[in-house]
């Protein structure tokens, strides 16, 4: 079974305008941001036309990973979404 079937079992409710993760702006990503892009299961990180790191956490499953990896160097700020938004686990 791939990751991405199993991922699509999950249900998110998307807090509009207030993604729970933050990348710090920079203009060339430093080795931690460079790690994200996959070290996310969920493929959040992708890098935008001008080279920058970006996130759409929309179907972000609140393993850490990031969290681990990024926020020690400030290069991203985590949070858990408001009560009653984010991933919704169907099977557990
Ligand atoms: Fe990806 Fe996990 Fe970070 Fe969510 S918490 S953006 S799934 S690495």
């Amino acid at each position: 079974v791939r990751v991405e079937d199993k991922l699509f079992q999950n249900r998110y409710l998307v807090d509009a305008g207030r993604c729970h993760i933050k990348v710090r702006p920079h203009t060339t990503p430093t080795p931690a941001l460079k790690a994200l892009l996959t070290a996310c299961p969920a493929r959040c990180y992708e890098l935008n036309a001008t080279g920058q790191v970006e996130i759409a956490a929309d179907g972000c499953v609140e393993c850490g990973t990031c969290r681990i990896i990024g926020e020690p160097s400030g290069d991203i700020e985590w949070n858990y979404p408001r009560g009653g938004y984010g991933v919704l686990f169907k099977f557990g």
